[in-house]
């Protein structure tokens, strides 16, 4: 089993990432668990913010390491909250004021269209010159109300337009199937496949 860090320390993200991954020949390793720190995300978009995290990993840890960013954009807030969906009602990573805060950013606005968007890096080494980069957008809009109890996140606001539910209210595993990150993450695995499975 290759050994790989993970640049995360979102406990829900990382069961994600395990079952989607987990017939391959690889350990998934948060960096936590390695008493690594996470690091600064310092840039504007998503993939860079990846690509630093993946080095820093990779870095810290002498393994190979991945790491995803992801963010709701919402098309008439201009992409926001994009890379700072974490943290938009402040510095405090609340999910709660975060959803209140787009909710009532959105009060009064008809167009309601929203995509999650996931980067999702991974590299050998910290100065691999050749990344693996993947990523997925999932499609739908921002209710009005709270809907569901599952996930994380914008989940309960954020309906999916195939379903018509929100992402709170479907199961994981359909999640898992059709989010961003799932999207990004079947992307990877074909690619770590190649990478892995042929070197059994
Ligand atoms: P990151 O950990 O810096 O990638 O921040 C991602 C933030 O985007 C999370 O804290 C959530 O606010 C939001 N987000 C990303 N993916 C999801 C998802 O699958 N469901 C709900 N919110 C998400």
């Amino acid at each position: 089993m290759t050994k790989i860090v993970i640049a995360t320390s979102n406990e829900k993200k990382l069961a994600e990432i395990k079952a989607l991954l987990c017939e391959l020949p690889i350990e998934i390793i948060p960096q936590s668990q390695l008493g690594i720190e996470s690091c600064a995300e310092p840039f504007n978009t998503f993939i860079e913010n990846a690509l630093v995290k993946a080095r820093f990993a990779a870095k810290q840890t002498n393994l190979p390491a991945m790491a995803d960013d992801s963010g709701l954009c919402v098309d008439s807030l201009d992409g926001q909250p994009g890379v700072l969906s974490a943290r938009f009602s402040g510095g405090n990573r609340n999910d709660e004021d975060n959803n209140d805060k787009l909710l009532s950013d959105l009060k009064n606005i008809e167009n309601r269209r929203a995509h999650y968007y996931c980067a999702l890096v991974f590299v050998k080494s910290p100065s691999d010159p050749q990344p693996i980069v993947s990523e997925g957008i999932w499609q739908g809009e921002i209710l009005k109300v709270r809907r569901g109890y599952n996930g994380f996140g914008y989940d309960p606001i954020f309906m999916d337009y195939k379903t018509d539910q929100s992402a709170a209210e479907i199961s994981p595993e359909l999640k898992n199937r059709i989010s961003h990150r799932g999207q990004a993450l079947q992307k990877l695995k074909q690619k770590l496949k190649i990478l892995y499975e042929e070197k059994k």
